[in-house]
């Protein structure tokens, strides 16, 4: 088994505070989304050798203390290949190296794409389980917010680790998943079910994405509306991928597709 630490650093976030950096192995460690410098995560160093460093995406909810431990530790950074610009503009560090679906990092510690939440999104396997970053929480959903969301992308990763079945899940907010199948099956039918509810708001006359929002959520929005309708909207562009919705994205106006009516 593979030993894993997970720390909450509080940090500014939409997502459910903290955010969870991760200290992932024994002795020479993995260390994963250091959100900020924090005593709490220091401490969880504490005696051991940070020899490699990595984000499961770059939001700024995940990648604060990055330069500082970079610095303070020397370790490899490392960046998802082809976002290395990204990598260096979020976090302020360039990336000594780049990983690809698969790459191994150390003893055991594998790279799986997992994009969806943001487009650059990975998780990192173990045999304890998979740290996870922003793909499945313990409780609640996980915000997909288009352009850079990606509702399909989203779906692909809930499933590629609910087919890995892992024996628990390190999210990147809340606490450890014991349960991954069940909260990952929980999250592909809760976006199932809100695509429903988008189709049918634009099928009975819900023309925008804010009309759509009405429609689909009943719960109160103040201070979520933002990310709620950008959540919205990946759920438009991926009916309109599949031709079930009309997507004008310039007018930002929706209508039934023909796919719609079989
Ligand atoms: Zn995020």
């Amino acid at each position: 088994m593979t030993r894993i630490d997970r720390v909450p650093v509080e940090v500014p976030t939409s997502a459910p505070a903290p955010t969870n950096a991760y200290v992932v192995g024994d002795d020479e460690v993995l260390l994963v989304d250091p959100a900020a410098e924090s005593a709490a995560l220091d401490a969880a160093l504490e005696g051991r050798t940070v020899s490699h460093l990595a984000v499961t995406h770059t939001h700024p909810d995940h990648v604060g203390g990055v330069a500082a431990y970079a610095d303070r530790t020397g370790a490899t950074v490392w960046a998802r290949r082809g976002r290395e610009a990204e990598f260096a503009a979020a976090t302020g560090v360039d990336p000594d190296r780049t990983f690809g679906d698969g790459t191994t990092l150390l003893n055991g510690v594998r790279v799986v794409d997992t994009p969806g939440h943001a487009s650059d999104h990975v998780a990192f396997v173990t045999a304890s389980g998979v740290v996870s970053g922003d793909v499945a929480f313990a409780e609640g959903s996980v915000v997909v917010p288009a352009p850079e969301g990606d509702m399909r992308a989203y779906l692909v990763s809930l499933r590629r680790l609910h087919a890995r079945a892992p024996p628990r899940l390190y999210p990147g907010h809340g606490p450890v998943v014991d349960d991954p199948k069940r909260v990952l099956e929980r999250l592909v039918r809760h976006r199932r079910d809100r695509e429903r509810r988008v189709e049918r708001a634009i099928r009975e006359g819900a023309d925008d994405l804010d009309a759509v929002l009405d429609a689909v959520y009943e719960k109160d929005l103040t201070g979520v509306r933002d990310l709620a309708r950008a959540t919205v909207h990946a759920h438009v562009e991926k009916l309109a991928a599949e031709g079930r919705v009309r997507f004008d994205r310039d007018a930002g106006r929706v209508a039934p597709g023909r796919a719609a009516d079989d």
